[in-house]
């Protein structure tokens, strides 16, 4: 990466008037690639997650590579497309299919390359810590780490972690020291949990096809229904995929869920779940190249709550800066989308 393309992708981004920081942002590194093998190469039977990292651990399949880079072809890529900055997320799973003790290990290690990378290109990247739900103690003190000494934007946490909910009590603690950093969580999918997995298998529908919205919309509604929003209400999640598929279904969750003459067994919240929605939550629109779905969800949660996302490298750049460049929508709208939204949620510098 020499100074003078690095140059030249800022002049381009200045040209067309926006500057563009994509949210969803994957990358790998050697410890979590290490790592996951050693994880493969304890399987012994089928696993939706473990089927795409046999993909990513391949040093000659399509992703491995541009995962482990982020100095060389996706600088130039991003270059390439006037992408300003991408807010870097270690790739899902994580470190959640590790075990405790080795999944904080490998956590620290992909969030101090992440910092160090950031160091050298902090007008290029910005990037999320990862954790280790299953440690929620060693998660809670990476957090802190992350955030308060390398300065990292935010938290991801890739949904279930050995098929339990972040809507779990257990977890509440770690929830709440992330609100307490006056950070933010990502809540990105991974295939669902077993026993929801086994009716998606049939042609492979457990993976980002429908498995992923699936599993990642369930978490997001089951904090919501677990009251953890009243008991941490500054709490702020979000989603990609322009709001797993919640966005569609609030008047829907909030009719049946207030629904009088049927006594459930949930518990009492404050508000509607679509008021935890809109307060608690915010989307991005990786991997959701689809103007329709893009003006649904600014007339039901406001452009101050969208962001966007390519999802490299699993979606294409040029896709994803022409689908928001030809948005049928204002250009005060887009300037939250592409970058203001981001600046404000993930503490990121104003250019
Ligand atoms: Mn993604």
């Amino acid at each position: 990466m020499s100074p003078k393309s690095s140059k030249a992708g800022k002049a381009k981004a200045r040209k067309t008037g926006f500057r563009r920081i994509a949210t969803e942002e994957a990358f790998s590194v050697p410890e979590q690639m290490d790592a996951m093998r050693e994880v493969l190469a304890r399987q012994t039977e089928y696993d939706p997650d473990l089927f795409l990292w046999k993909v990513q651990t391949d040093p000659n399949g399509p992703v491995n590579k541009p995962l482990l880079d982020l100095e060389g072809e996706r600088m130039r890529i991003m270059d390439r497309d006037g992408v300003d900055m991408h807010l870097l997320s270690l790739t899902s799973t994580g470190v959640q299919m590790m075990e405790p003790g080795k999944a904080l290990a490998v956590a620290i290690a992909a969030n101090d390359r992440l910092a160090a990378a950031i160091g050298r290109h902090p007008d290029r990247f910005a990037g999320l810590a990862t954790v280790p739900p299953h440690d929620v103690s060693g998660a809670i003190k990476e957090a802190e780490r992350a955030i308060q000494k390398l300065k990292l934007n935010g938290i991801i946490i890739n949904s279930h972690t050995n098929g339990e909910y972040l809507s779990d009590r257990k977890y509440w603690p770690l929830l709440e020291a992330i609100a307490g950093l006056k950070s933010s969580l990502y809540i990105h999918p991974r295939s669902p949990i077993p026993a929801m997995a086994a009716a998606y298998r049939p042609d492979h529908l457990e993976h980002a096809i429908w498995g992923y919205q699936a599993e990642t919309g369930l978490h997001a509604l089951r904090l919501i229904t677990s009251g953890v929003f009243d008991q941490i209400s500054s709490l702020k999640i979000i989603l990609g995929h322009m709001g797993e598929a919640l966005p569609y279904w609030l008047y829907r969750i909030d009719y049946m869920h207030g629904m009088a003459p049927i006594q459930f067994d949930r518990a009492k919240l404050k508000k509607r779940p679509s008021d935890y929605f809109k307060r608690n939550f915010m989307i991005t629109t990786s991997g959701m190249n689809w103007h329709p779905v893009l003006k649904f969800c600014i007339e039901v949660l406001g452009a101050d709550n969208i962001m966007w996302a390519i999802d490299y490298p699993y979606q294409t750049s040029p896709d994803a800066v022409k689908f928001m460049n030809t948005a049928p929508i204002s250009d005060a709208d887009k300037h939250k989308i592409f970058h203001k939204n981001a600046e404000r949620i993930f503490h990121i510098k104003q250019a």
